[in-house]
């Protein structure tokens, strides 16, 4: 008897076992289960970065904190015809009489993406050209907190605001759009988005050129050195340092910097796998 009762729920047991393989090798070729999002969100590199800005107060305090520091900056800037926050200007001279601006970067300065990296660990997928176009397509980025009250804030002061970015020519309209919808003033104007074609590239420096040819600016916003100054390229991590540490003059007074730990020019100069772990006591 019990030989005959056991055969059947074994039947059972394997049934919904084979099931289960099928709908997982199903989510697995379609990238998109929750099958996959209960098995592997804690364990993707970039879940501790995402969770951290979504959900963390501290990330929201330390974006807002940073934010009504850099309006007071550009409070004290504004007044001061010798003050510049562009290097070239430092340099060259020549932009004192020039209208007050303001350039932020977009992405993790203005633009909360961090949906768009929740959805690529959800879906098992790596960043690419085609997901990342067709996530701007969407304009569904939230603003990150504080940014839309500093950008009203500075314009209440008289200056310009311009939003300097490496998305690319073709979802401009979209990010447009998107900005608008969150309340930025934003423009096609006051977008400024890359194209390599047209002598505009990703290292923001002929598009900065062409804002400092009518202004005077007064501060600069990022979420990567790249944002903010040239020679942020090198591929080992302690030069590329050194060339950050170099800027400190700048840095928290004309330059101002917002936390990304999600991604970033950075990861371009790490030693390749576990080099690029620290595991030693400091000497
Ligand atoms: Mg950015």
């Amino acid at each position: 008897m019990i030989a005959f009762s056991i055969a059947p729920l074994q039947i059972v047991r394997t049934l919904v076992q084979a099931v289960t393989c099928i709908l997982a090798a199903l989510a697995l070729s379609t990238g998109s289960s929750p099958l996959l999002a209960q098995a592997i969100p804690e364990n993707d590199y970039r879940f501790g970065a995402v969770t951290w800005m979504q959900r963390s107060a501290e990330y929201r305090l330390m974006t807002e904190q940073t934010y009504r520091y850099a309006l007071s900056q550009v409070a004290v800037g504004v007044h001061d015809r010798k003050w510049t926050a562009d290097e070239v200007q430092l340099t060259e001279g020549g932009y004192e009489s020039k209208k007050p601006a303001v350039v932020l970067d977009l992405d993790e300065t203005v633009l909360d993406n961090s949906a768009f990296n929740a959805r690529n660990i959800i879906n098992n997928q790596p960043f690419s050209s085609a997901n990342w176009n067709a996530w701007c397509q969407e304009g569904k980025a939230k603003a990150i907190p504080g940014a839309l009250e500093f950008v009203r804030g500075a314009q209440g002061l008289g200056v310009a605001v311009f939003f300097l970015t490496n998305r690319e020519d073709v979802v401009k309209s979209a990010t447009v759009e998107n900005l608008k919808q969150l309340g930025f003033d934003a423009t096609e104007v006051n977008v400024l988005t890359q194209n390599k074609n047209e002598g505009r590239g990703d290292d923001k420096l002929s598009r900065r050129a062409a804002i400092a040819e009518e202004h005077r600016i007064v501060l600069l916003i990022g979420d990567s050195m790249g944002d903010l100054c040239d020679g942020m390229d090198e591929k080992d991590f302690k030069k590329r340092n050194d060339v950050a540490a170099a800027k400190v003059s700048l840095l928290g007074t004309r330059w101002i910097m917002l936390p990304n730990p999600s991604y970033g020019g950075w990861q371009r100069a790490l030693p390749k796998g576990a080099e690029a772990l620290e595991t030693s006591e400091a000497k």
